[in-house]
Formats: structure tokens, sequence, C-alpha cells
């Protein structure tokens, strides 16, 4: 059976797309599929028809914490941009879709005087991938007052999880399924407008928004990653069109015609130096498609 026209079906489907065009960092090589489910019904036949004729598929949000290697994805990248969006805010409870960007949630929140989202209004992510990332900026934490999230698996089937039956680790939920909605207990905080206008001028001013990346490349362990990058003298060498920013060392910087393979042999550069000098392991904090 040909696998467009099946899912076809059920959403939107593009054939042969660059990854490139679908990542903050503008790197990575072509995937067989893109597909948009319509809704969630569609969804979850598309998932079970996946899971018959055993195709992998990858669910992308925003692709700010993704590298895609250059060769060919023979698989489905699900977005789910077509499903309705949702922000609805009941009994001081906001439900709130996946696809729902992070920075707007950030702006709305804290126009109603809401701080759950105090400091994210900078961060590429939509909804899902920050709860998947369990993002962070300045001490706030996506998970914090997070109640529950409702899931899809690979089977099609719908799941609730409360936050007491997650595991949520640094930049990590342990969870492969597809989040759908996340339900969040809303707390009151004062001067979140000019809270969050000095984090974003501190955040612009030491992290970098003028060049395709990828936010964080290593986790930050005892020492801080981007110290122990400088410590190497790895902050700014280049391979090919990548870079270890001359701004913040932990991030790596699309110059302008990077391939994943110049930033894979950037971060093994520097792994083996850090460890060869320091005996740390860099662990990596974004994502290897
Ligand atoms: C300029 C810049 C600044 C950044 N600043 C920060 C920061 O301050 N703090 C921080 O924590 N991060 C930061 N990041 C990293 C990144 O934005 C976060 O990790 C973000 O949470 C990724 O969200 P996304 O929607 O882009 O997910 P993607 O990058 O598309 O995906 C990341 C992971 O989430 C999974 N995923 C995506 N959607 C879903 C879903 N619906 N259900 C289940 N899994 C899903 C993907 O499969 C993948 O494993 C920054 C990145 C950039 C480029």
């Amino acid at each position: 059976m040909n696998i467009y026209y099946e899912l076809l079906k059920y959403g939107k489907v593009l054939e042969k797309i660059y990854l490139k065009d679908y990542t903050t960092i503008k790197v990575g090589g072509m995937a067989r599929y893109l597909f948009y489910p319509t809704n969630i019904k569609n969804l979850q036949k598309a998932l079970k028809y996946l899971k018959k004729i055993k195709y992998p598929s990858f669910i992308l949000g925003m692709g700010s914490n993704i590298l895609a290697t250059d060769d060919f994805h023979d698989l489905v990248i699900i977005k789910l941009d077509h499903l309705s969006s949702e922000f609805i805010i009941n009994n001081e409870l906001l439900k709130i879709s996946s696809n729902y960007k992070l920075s707007n949630a950030t702006k709305k929140l804290n126009h109603l005087g809401y701080g759950n989202f105090l400091g994210f209004s900078l961060i590429p992510a939509s909804i899902g991938g920050a709860i998947k990332m369990n993002a962070s900026c300045y001490g706030n934490t996506i998970s914090d007052t997070l109640v529950k999230i409702i899931t899809i698996n690979k089977n099609g089937k719908i799941k609730i999880y409360h936050k007491e039956d997650l595991h949520f680790k640094y930049r990590k939920l342990l969870l492969e399924e597809i989040i759908l909605y996340s339900f969040f207990k809303l707390y009151s905080q004062s001067d979140l407008n000019t809270l969050e206008e000095s984090i974003s001028i501190k955040k612009k001013s030491t992290q970098v928004y003028d060049y395709p990346n990828f936010g964080s490349v290593f986790k930050n362990g005892e020492i801080k990653s981007y110290q122990l990058i400088k410590d190497t003298n790895m902050q700014g060498v280049k391979i090919g069109g990548a870079m270890f920013s001359l701004k913040h060392a932990n991030f790596i910087v699309n110059l302008g015609e990077a391939k994943a393979k110049d930033i894979f042999t950037l971060i093994k550069m520097v792994q083996k130096k850090v460890y060869y000098q320091y005996k740390v392991n860099l662990n990596l904090e974004v994502i290897i498609l």
C-alpha cells in the first residue's frame, strides 16, 4: 500500500521535505514524509496504520532542539500544527494544546497576571516540545506547575498522566508518547511584564539570537559547559559552516551553509578535549534525529 495515499486520508502530507527547513539550526537532510493530521481521530488512525506496517515516525515541534543528520530519513515526521489550537482557563487551570507556541502562551499568561511561564518568551518552542524537553529558564521550569498531560501512543491509544506518574529529569521527560494537551495550575504574580522584559534583555545580551542555532548544545554539569568549551579553547572554532559561538560558547551557530556533519565534528572534538583535560563527559542536550 502507498503510505502517501493512506496518510492523505488523515491530513496533509508532503513528500521529500528537507529537515533543514523545519529546524531552527537550519540543518538536516531529506525526510520521506511530513504529515499534519487534521484532528486527533485522524492522528489515531494514522498511528495505527504506521504501527501495522512497522513504518517509523518522529514527532516534531518547532525543531528548536533538533540536530537532524544530513542523511535520508526514511520515516514520517509528524507535526501537530493543523490540530485545533487550545488555550482555555477554567478555575485557574490552564488547558493548552501542544501546538501552541510557548512564546505566545507566555505573553498571554503574563498579561493575565499568572507567573507560570515567566522567562519563557524567548524560547522558540511548542508547548509539546517544551514539556518533552522540560524547558526552563532562570530557575523556572515548565513542569513545576504542570498538573497532567493527555497523550497518544504509537498504538493510537489516548492516555492521561498525572504529574506524579511522570518522570521529569533535567531537560527530559521520560515518556515516548505524543503529548496532545497539558494542564497547569495557575498562580498569580505581579509585575510580570517588567520582569519578563528584564529577563529578555539579559538573555539577548548573553545568548545567541542572530544566527541559526538549537540553544545549548550540552547539558550543564558541576562545571558549566560553556566554561569547559572556553577552557579547551574551542570557542570560536569553526568547521565548515558551523562554529562555537563567540557570544556563548555552549551554542553552535550555523554561519550559512553548515551541514550536520560539521556540527558532529565540532561536538566530537570538544567532547574529546574536555574529557582529555578534565575527565568530564559533556552530555548532549540537543536531540539527534
Ligand atoms: C535561541 C534558542 C533559545 C533557547 N532557549 C532555551 C531556554 O532558555 N531553555 C530551554 O530549556 N531550552 C531552550 N532552547 C531549546 C529549545 O527551544 C527547547 O528544548 C524547546 O523545548 C524545544 O521545543 P520544540 O517545540 O522546538 O521541540 P523540538 O525541538 O521540535 O523537539 C524536541 C523534542 O521534543 C519532542 N517533541 C516535540 N513535540 C512533542 C510532542 N507534542 N509530544 C512529545 N514529544 C514532542 C521531539 O520529538 C524531540 O524529542 C532554546 C533554543 C533556541 C534555538
